[in-house]
C-alpha cells in the first residue's frame, strides 16, 4: 500500500485527456513546412508552409482540416525563421489549435544529418544540439536550418519535448561493407567520410507499408524501395533493416535526380578543376544544381520530360533513358545484395505518379520475376497498391510516402515511452 494516501478527487471531475497531438516541423534554409497531427487517429488537423523566408515576397500558406475551413494564403516579408514560426503559430491560433494547447505532446523536427551518432529519434537537449552542430561540415545546407528550427520552436514552447528525427537513422544498420568507401581508412575516419544515406524516414515508412500491403510482418519481407522525387534514392531493406542505400556522404551519390548528377567518376572533379579551370564551389553547384535531368535536357519535372518525349524530343528522350538506365542498375544491384526480393516499391513525386518511369524501370527484368501489369500501372490511385500481375514472383507496388506522418509517429512513440 502506498504510504501517501492520494488526495480525494471528486469522482465526477473528468481527468484531462493525455496530450495526443504532434507538430512536425521541416525547416529548410529558406522555408518551413509544418503539419499538426492528432495521433489517436492519425488525422491531420492543419498543415502549411512558409516559403522564401528573408525575402520581401515570402509566402505563408495554411491549410486547416476540411472541418476547420478553407486554405489561406498571404504574401509579404517574413524576415527569418523566428518570424516564420510566429506566422505559423498565428495561423494555428486562428483555427483554435494554438501552440499553447495542453493537447500538444511534442514537436518533431526533421534533421537531415545525424551522422553515425543518432540511430534513433532523440529528445533534444544541449548535447544533442551540439552534436547536430558538429555535423554541419557534412550537411552544410541542411543542418544549420534544422538547428534554427529547433531553437526557435524551443523558445516558443520551452516546456515541450522537442524531438529530432534524422534522415540518416534508418541507414545506420548498413553493414560496414556497404557504408565504407574504399579509400584510406585513416583519412576517412579523420574526416568522417562514409556513406550515411538520406530520405531515411521515407524508406522506413515505405518499406513497412509495403510489408503491410503484402499482409506480412516487416521482419519477413525484403524490399527494394525507390524514392523518386526531385531528390531520389534507392534502398535495400532486409527484414525491416536497411542494408544498402544509394545516397552517400551527401545526397549527391546514386540515382540521376532532378538537378543532381548522382554517381560520377570522382576524377570528373579533378578533370574539371585542372582542365576546365573550375573552382570546387563551381563544381559543387554544377553537380548539385545544374546536373541530373535539368543538366541533361533543361527540365527537371518528369511531367514535362514525358510530354517532350511523347512529342519526339531527342534530348528529353536521352535524359529519360539515362535516368532509367541508372535506376535499373540499382534495382539489379540491390537484387544481388538482398538475394531474395519480395517487393519493389515506387514512391515520391515521380515514383507515385509517373507510370512510364515504373514501366521502363522494370522492362526486361521478367527473368528476375519483375513485371508490371499495364492496366494496373496506368490506373490512377491514391493509396498503396500492387501494379504487378497476379501470381508475380516479386510484387511491384506503388506506396505513397508520408515523411511527416513517420516523423510524428516516431516522435509520439518516443515521448510516450515510460522512462
Ligand atoms: P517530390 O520531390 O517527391 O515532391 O517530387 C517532385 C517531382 O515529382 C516533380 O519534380 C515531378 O518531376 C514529379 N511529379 C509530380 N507529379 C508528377 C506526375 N503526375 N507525373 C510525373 N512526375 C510527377
Amino acid at each position: 500500500m502506498s504510504p501517501h494516501p492520494s488526495p480525494a478527487t471528486p469522482s465526477d471531475e473528468p481527468r484531462p485527456a493525455p496530450p495526443s497531438r504532434v507538430l512536425v516541423l521541416n525547416s529548410g534554409s529558406s522555408s518551413v513546412k509544418y503539419r499538426l497531427l492528432e495521433m489517436s487517429d492519425g488525422s491531420r488537423l492543419a498543415s502549411g508552409l512558409v516559403e522564401r523566408i528573408g525575402e520581401r515576397t515570402s509566402l505563408v500558406r495554411h491549410t486547416p482540416s476540411a472541418s476547420r475551413g478553407e486554405p489561406r494564403e498571404r504574401t509579404g516579408p517574413v524576415a527569418d525563421h523566428e518570424a516564420a514560426l510566429k506566422a505559423m503559430a498565428e495561423e494555428l491560433d486562428a483555427d483554435g489549435l494554438g501552440l499553447d494547447s495542453p493537447a500538444l505532446a511534442a514537436i518533431g523536427h526533421r534533421v537531415v544529418h545525424g551522422g553515425m551518432h543518432f540511430t534513433e529519434p532523440t529528445v533534444v537537449d544541449e548535447a544533442v544540439l551540439a552534436e547536430i552542430e558538429r555535423l554541419i561540415p557534412v550537411a552544410p545546407l541542411h543542418n544549420p536550418a534544422n538547428l534554427t528550427g529547433i531553437r526557435t520552436a524551443t523558445a516558443l514552447r520551452p516546456d515541450l519535448p522537442q524531438v529530432a528525427v534524422f534522415d540518416t537513422s534508418f541507414h545506420t544498420t548498413m553493414p560496414e561493407s556497404a557504408a565504407r568507401y574504399a579509400i584510406d581508412v585513416r583519412t576517412a575516419d579523420e574526416h568522417r567520410v562514409r556513406r550515411y544515406g538520406f530520405h531515411g524516414t521515407s524508406h522506413a515508412y515505405v518499406s513497412r507499408e509495403t510489408a503491410r500491403l503484402l499482409g506480412k510482418a516487416p521482419e519477413d519481407v525484403n524490399v527494394i524501395v525507390l524514392h523518386l522525387g526531385n531528390g531520389a534514392s534507392a534502398s535495400a531493406v532486409r527484414g525491416g533493416r536497411c542494408v544498402d542505400t544509394s545516397m552517400g556522404l551527401t545526397p549527391l551519390e546514386g540515382l540521376v535526380m532532378g538537378t543532381r548528377s548522382g554517381d560520377v567518376d570522382p576524377a570528373v572533379i579533378f578533370h574539371l578543376t585542372r582542365v576546365g579551370g573550375m573552382s570546387v564551389d563551381e563544381i559543387d553547384t554544377l553537380l548539385n544544381k545544374k546536373s541530373g535531368l535539368v543538366g541533361l535536357c533543361g527540365d527537371n519535372d518528369m511531367r514535362e520530360i514525358r510530354r517532350r518525349v511523347d512529342a519526339g524530343d531527342e534530348e528529353a528522350k536521352l535524359a529519360f533513358d539515362i535516368y532509367i538506365h541508372r535506376l535499373k542498375k540499382y534495382i539489379g544491384a540491390y537484387y544481388a545484395v538482398l538475394g531474395r526480393v519480395d517487393a519493389v516499391a515506387f514512391t515520391a513525386g515521380v515514383g507515385e505518379n509517373a507510370a512510364p518511369v515504373r514501366e521502363a524501370a522494370v522492362a526486361g527484368l521478367a527473368g528476375l520475376g519483375l513485371e508490371v501489369d499495364a492496366g494496373r500501372n496506368g490506373a490512377r490511385g491514391t493509396g498503396p497498391r500492387l501494379i504487378s500481375p497476379d501470381g508475380a514472383r516479386v510484387a511491384v507496388a506503388v506506396v505513397p510516402t508520408d515523411e511527416e506522418m513517420e516523423i510524428a509517429t516516431q516522435t509520439y512513440a518516443l515521448v510516450r515511452k515510460p522512462n
